[in-house]
C-alpha cells in the first residue's frame, strides 16, 4: 500500500501522545507518582510516499517507541525525526535513557536478547520486540540499526526504500 509516511508516522505518535496523557492523568487522579516525559517531532515538510504494509510497520515502530518510553528517565524527551535521501526515507527515535553498551548494540535485535538481565527483569518484557521489528522492516526492504551512548540515550533508525520521483496523493490536481 502506498502511504503518506508523514501522516502515517504522525498518526502513530498521536496515539502515543494520547496514551501518555491517559496514563499520567490516571496516575495523578490516583495520587500515584508517575514518570513525566514527552514526544517531540522533527519532520521534513516534504510529503514522503512509501510502499509499506501499514499494520506491520505500525507494529515495528510501536515496539521501538515502547522501548523508548520504557527506558526514558523522568523528564525525558523522545525525539522522533523523519527525513529522506534520494532512495530512502529515514526515521529515527531518540531517547534520553540509560543507553546500550557498545558490545550489545548488534545483539539487541536477536530473539530473546536482553541487555543486563537484572535491569531488564525490573522493566519486564520478553526480549522479542526488536527481533520482530527487524523482521518486519527487512521484509519490506528496509534496515534498522541503533546508535547509543551509555547514560546518554539511544537512537533507533529505520530506513525504507522510497522513490523520490514517485508522485502520490495529488492525482485530482494532475490534468
Ligand atoms: P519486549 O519488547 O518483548 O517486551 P524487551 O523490550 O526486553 O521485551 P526488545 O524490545 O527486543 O525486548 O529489546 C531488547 C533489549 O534491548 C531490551 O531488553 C533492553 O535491554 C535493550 N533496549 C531496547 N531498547 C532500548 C532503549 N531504548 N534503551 C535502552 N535499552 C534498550
Ligand atoms: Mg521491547
Amino acid at each position: 500500500e502506498l502511504v503518506n509516511f508523514n501522516e502515517f508516522f504522525n498518526f502513530i505518535l498521536d496515539r502515543f501522545d494520547m496514551l501518555i496523557k491517559n496514563d499520567q492523568d490516571k496516575a495523578q487522579a490516583a495520587g500515584k507518582p508517575f514518570k513525566k516525559y514527552s514526544i517531540k517531532r522533527v519532520f521534513t515538510q516534504k510529503d514522503l510516499w512509501v510502499e509499506i504494509d501499514p499494520d506491520k510497520m505500525t507494529q515495528a515502530i510501536d515496539n521501538i517507541m515502547n522501548n523508548a518510553i520504557k527506558y526514558s528517565p523522568n523528564g525525558g524527551t523522545i525525539t522522533c525525526r523523519l527525513n529522506d535521501t534520494q532512495r530512502y526515507i529515514i526515521l529515527s527515535i531518540t531517547d534520553q535513557g540509560l543507553g546500550i553498551p557498545r558490545k550489545d548494540l548488534k545483539k539487541v535485535f536477536d530473539r530473546f536478547y536482553r541487555v543486563d538481565k537484572a535491569r531488564s527483569r525490573k522493566q519486564g518484557g520478553t526480549g522479542l520486540g526488536l527481533s520482530i521489528s527487524k523482521e518486519v522492516i527487512e521484509a519490506q526492504g528496509g534496515h534498522v540499526w541503533v546508535n547509543s551512548m551509555e547514560n546518554r540515550g539511544s537512537t533507533f533508525y529505520i530506513s525504507l526504500p522510497y522513490d523520490a520521483k514517485e508522485v502520490g496523493g495529488d492525482w485530482d490536481e494532475a490534468y
